[in-house]
């Protein structure tokens, strides 16, 4: 019966990560995802029945579902980065504590048997410790707790390379003579190591090793599957850890970074240009009205929307989606340009769209509309800067330099809506602000939709 429930469990996790793949079907595979998650607990507790407290699981089973729901439930779609972070810290943990708890347990194995558990009591606790040091040192990174400027300590790889040959020899040591002295060492050292590697990576890598740490719980999760001998949370967890690792390398071409030197750290750490400056450099902004802006819509054919950050925080989503319907009823031509990495998690602009019920078929990706560009007559880039700043492409030393954009400058006209003359996340200078054809609409991003809106009638 369990084994059953397994297997279906474990198809239900396929389909709904194959759902997950796209935004239509994104609600489907969730439901999937749930009934699966349900089926695999009540199998479990079922298998467990005669050795489990049930007292003890139902007061953790309620402690746990009631504090989850509560952070979930009021989380903002701009923390949801942080929220994951601090979920695969938990992972980490729990994995760090079933290894020490499965080394604790009295067993009687022998030779290659024996060998094999003490090997994955200690690559359990490996994984689990760097994933949990690491995730909670993302989290203060994301909600401004530790600051966003790569830790660069001196010979940081030749101490990363002590404690990978210090974790073998300490390996060595524990299967040798299975005492708890390598063990606890092993742990301080992965602990160590994961705060070190997540300091040492800059702000703009942050997305590529929040999918990291996904990947890296997913593998703990499957090594403690391994330890308690449960196939189910193997299947999970590997699930989660390749499907991590996917998602990091597509964020990685995406962001056009090598993910070995993501690992490795250290991007974001060069001193950004000041704004005076860059405008200096650049020339003068140019300001526009809302007005003017909707008579420049008016007069479009094609019309390009490129939303970024700015649009999730000013919550303008809903106006944006108004706009659309009223420039529609006119006989304009509208789409949207989704770049991979555009606000703070991977799918971030197309949660915004699907919730203000934006028709999937006006959504495109960065690759379909880059070539649009020179035939738009109107881009309208809504709290959007570094996944439209042309420096990635013409600046070879800047911290950007050979990521992917949307090529907005070569449409006839580009209006970019944000509050000032701020740099966004990679803290960059962007120059498509002094270009001839662009314009500056500074206000938040809901108030100025909203004029524009009012402009249109
Ligand atoms: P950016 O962070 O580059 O820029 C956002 C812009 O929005 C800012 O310049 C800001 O300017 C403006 N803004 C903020 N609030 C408002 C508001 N209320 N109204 C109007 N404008 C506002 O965002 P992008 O989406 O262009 O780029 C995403 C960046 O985040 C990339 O560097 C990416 O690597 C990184 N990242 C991406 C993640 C992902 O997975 N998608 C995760 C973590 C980081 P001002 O202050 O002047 O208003």
């Amino acid at each position: 019966m369990t084994t059953a429930c397994y297997i279906i469990a474990s198809i239900l996790f396929i389909l709904s990560l194959g759902g997950l793949s796209h935004p239509e079907k994104a609600r489907r595979g969730n439901l999937f995802g749930i009934i699966g998650m349900i089926l695999a607990v009540l199998a479990t507790i079922l298998l467990a029945r005669d050795t489990i407290n049930p007292v003890l699981l139902a007061g953790m089973m309620i402690l746990g579902g009631v504090v989850g729901s509560v952070l979930a439930a009021r989380v903002k779609m701009t923390a949801m980065p942080e929220l994951v972070a601090m979920l695969h810290s938990f992972v980490g943990l729990a994995a760090v504590l079933v290894g020490f708890a499965t080394f604790l347990a009295p067993h009687h194995l022998t030779g290659a048997e024996k060998t094999i558990h003490d090997v994955e009591t200690y690559l359990g606790i490996l994984i689990g410790a760097v994933t949990f040091t690491g995730s909670v040192v993302a989290f203060g990174k994301l909600n401004g707790m530790i600051g966003g400027k790569p830790l660069l300590l001196p010979g940081r790889h030749l101490l990363n390379l002590i404690i990978l040959l210090a974790s073998i020899w300490l390996a060595y040591d524990f299967i040798q003579h299975g005492s708890p002295t390598p063990l606890v060492i092993m742990t301080v050292l992965a602990c160590l190591f994961g705060i070190h590697m997540v300091a040492a990576i800059g702000g703009a890598d942050m997305p590529v090793v929040i999918s990291m740490l996904n990947s890296y719980s997913g593998w703990a999760a499957a090594a403690t599957g391994f330890l308690l001998g449960n196939d189910l949370l193997i299947v999970t967890g590997a699930l989660v850890g390749s499907s991590g690792a996917i998602l990091s390398i597509i964020m990685c071409r995406a962001m056009n970074r090598k993910f070995i030197s993501v690992i490795l750290g250290g991007f974001g750490s060069g001193t950004p240009k000041a704004g005076s400056g860059a405008a200096a450099e650049h020339g003068e902004a140019v300001a526009i009205t809302a007005d003017q802006t909707a008579e420049l819509l008016k007069n479009a054919k094609s019309v390009v929307i490129v939303p970024g950050y700015g649009m999730a925080v000013a919550q303008a989503q809903q106006s944006v989606s108004a706009m659309v319907k009223k420039l529609t009823e006119a006989g304009i031509r509208i789409r949207f340009a989704i770049h991979p990495v555009a606000g703070r998690m991977p799918g971030h602009m197309n949660v915004l769209l699907a919730e203000a019920r934006v028709p999937y078929d006006i959504v495109l990706e960065m690759d379909e509309i880059n070539v649009d560009f020179p035939s738009t007559d109107v881009v309208l880039v809504i709290g959007a800067n570094d996944i439209v700043n042309p420096s990635a492409e013409d600046e070879p030393d800047s911290p950007i330099a050979g990521m992917p954009v949307l090529q907005v400058w070569h449409a006839k006209d580009v209006i970019i809506l944000k509050r000032s003359m701020a740099t966004g996340y990679a803290g960059v200078e962007n120059p498509l602000f002094f270009k001839d054809n662009s314009r500056m609409l500074f206000g938040d991003a809901k108030a100025s939709i909203d004029a524009v809106v009012h402009g249109l009638a």
